[in-house]
């Protein structure tokens, strides 16, 4: 791809979009609400994580404020995710605001990435607050197996928050770990099991960060092998359609639902990037593999003017690099230190 150059902040328009160096508009903002969860998923957290102090965090006031900037500048789509997003208490205070802005037309979709756990609580919420559609992690239907990987008997709360938000008519996608020797043999019934339950499915290939970075080159399973085994009993319809999100679908005939690919590490989907993350504790993280980001919260918490918080988010997504260099292989394993719950998975 070709770099360009990028509009000085001092000239940014009222309603602009953020554009990176490589031309890519960077319209989609993934924030990290917290970095805790209920859940202890082995290839995302370690059983003994230390959490960030809580003057770390942002705080509600402050990620509202972030997102109103972030809508200014062109962010049309919001997914709050972590850690847990039901974890941090208070989180509808926040998500009743941005549905509000929502609602006046300042974005495009809200949307929010959760365990599942807490949503026979809060799925009603969502759907007053404008919420549309949802991503739910579920890696497998056995409840053994359930409590083994996360360390919570949790699966029947968790089928529970599905049904709930299908009820509160919230569109699902299931975000399932394609993870070798654990989950393999089950896809076929989670394929099943989400057309019973009217829901989308996406397939994830495992990526060496956070626990994932522990013997991932044993774990990884690259999705074109897990889709030629599907292939093999369902048939797989390939559909143009796309969520804004990295995705590729196809539409499985029997069930009539969606199928996403979402392979990070086989294929890769640089090149259609338009998502920058912001970290539970305000940094700004153009791509999750490379670099420190930028801290926002220090410019907040110094009473940077709007041109200076502008400026920063400007640059940071001027940094952004070209692509990712996630790889599996042994020698690159240990490179990225970061965590998907930190950084907003
Ligand atoms: N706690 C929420 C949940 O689990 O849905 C939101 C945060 S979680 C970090 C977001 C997504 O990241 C989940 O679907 C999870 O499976 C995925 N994830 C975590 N670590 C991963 C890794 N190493 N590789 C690929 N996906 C990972
Ligand atoms: Fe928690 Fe989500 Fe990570 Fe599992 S994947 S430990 S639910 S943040």
């Amino acid at each position: 791809m070709m770099k360009r150059e990028c509009p000085a902040s001092s000239s940014l328009p009222a309603r602009m979009r953020l554009t990176d160096s490589f031309g890519r508009v960077i319209d989609y903002l993934r924030l990290s609400v917290t970095d805790r969860c209920n859940l202890r998923c082995s290839y995302c957290m370690r059983r003994d994580v230390t959490f960030l102090p809580k003057a770390d965090v942002l705080s509600l006031e402050e990620l509202d404020a972030l997102c109103q900037t972030f809508i200014r500048l062109g962010v049309r789509k919001l997914r709050l995710t972590g850690g847990e997003p039901f974890a941090r208490s208070g989180i509808m205070n926040l998500v009743e605001g941005l549905g509000r802005r929502l609602a006046d037309g300042g974005f495009d979709e809200l949307t929010l990435t959760t365990n599942g756990l807490l949503l026979p609580k809060f799925a009603a919420g969502l759907a007053r607050a404008g919420v549309r559609r949802i991503n739910v992690s579920l890696d497998t239907l056995d409840r053994d197996r359930f409590r083994a990987l996360t360390g919570f008997d949790g699966l029947e709360r968790v089928v529970a928050g599905i049904d709930a938000a299908r009820a509160s008519g919230i569109a699902v996608r299931v975000n399932t770990v394609a993870l070798g020797g654990i989950n393999e043999d089950e896809y076929d019934t989670l394929l099943a099991w989400c057309g019973e339950h009217d829901c989308d499915m996406a397939l994830i290939e495992l990526m060496p960060i956070g626990a994932g970075t522990a013997r991932p080159q044993q774990r990884f399973l690259p999705l074109d092998r897990v889709r030629r085994r599907l292939e093999a009993h369902w048939r797989l319809e390939p559909l143009s359609w796309r969520s804004g999100g990295p995705a590729e679908y196809v539409r499985v005939a029997a069930t009539g639902r969606r199928l996403g690919f979402i392979a990070a590490i086989s294929h890769g989907f640089c090149r259609e990037c338009n998502r920058i993350r912001l970290s539970c504790s305000g940094v700004l993280v153009p791509c999750l593999a490379h670099g420190d980001g930028i801290d926002l919260r220090r410019l907040l918490r110094e009473n940077g003017s709007e041109a200076a918080v502008d400026a920063a988010i400007v640059a940071a997504v001027l940094s952004k690099p070209e692509e990712h260099r996630f790889s599996v292989a042994p020698a690159t394993v240990a490179a990225p230190v970061r965590c998907m719950w930190q950084m907003g998975g």
